[in-house]
């Protein structure tokens, strides 16, 4: 069976993140005048995707994805290069309009169980230490993506190997997480 390579961030095995990060600066990946934009925190359900929408490196399989609060994440030089893939979908994605990087995924939607955290990818940190992945998400969805049914096992054992659980949703507590949004907005919970 052919080497299963997953994404830069995880072929080598992953590195645990340094205690303390506390965020720093993201860029696209033109060569000049780079979108950049400044998280004043760290990051949090860092995880891999499997998703077709998430930006991810020329021939990884899946994304590497993370959340900060929005409140928290200030746009910086070169902004007005960004441009969002799809208006309609429930997460924003703000792209570089040059090289096609996501710079960040933002909710609009105030009753989404996400509202208020906006997605970013660690990888485009300039500062090392961002803590790794820690289960990966929609794993299923990389056949979507055009990865070939057959390789799933191969794809899922990796992953383990990692010790990066395979969901094909999103991880047990992130999916209570929602459920239980959903229970509290049908007053089926208390809120
Ligand atoms: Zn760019
Ligand atoms: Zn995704």
């Amino acid at each position: 069976m052919a080497e299963t390579h997953l994404h830069p961030l995880l072929d080598d095995g992953i590195k645990p993140g340094a205690a303390g990060f506390a965020g720093g600066t993201l860029s696209c990946r033109c060569e000049r005048d780079q979108v950049k934009a400044k998280v004043e925190s760290g990051i949090a359900h860092n995880h891999a995707c499997g998703c077709t929408r998430c930006w991810k490196p020329e021939g990884a399989i899946v994304s590497v994805v993370a959340v900060v609060p929005r409140d928290k994440l200030k746009l910086g030089s070169n902004a007005d290069k960004l441009q969002v893939v799809d208006p309609t979908a429930a997460i924003q994605r703000h792209a570089c309009s040059v090289c096609g990087v996501h710079l960040f995924g933002r909710i609009e939607n105030q009753d989404h169980p996400f509202y208020g955290l906006d997605f970013v990818h660690p990888e485009l940190f300039a500062e090392p230490g961002a803590p790794p992945p820690g289960f990966a998400a929609f794993v299923s969805s990389v056949i979507e993506g055009g990865v070939r049914p057959e390789r799933m096992d191969g794809i899922r054992g990796r992953l383990r190997e990692l010790g990066l659980e395979p969901y094909d949703c999103l991880s047990p507590p992130l999916m209570d997480a929602i459920a239980t949004h959903v229970a509290k907005q049908k007053g089926v919970l208390p809120a």
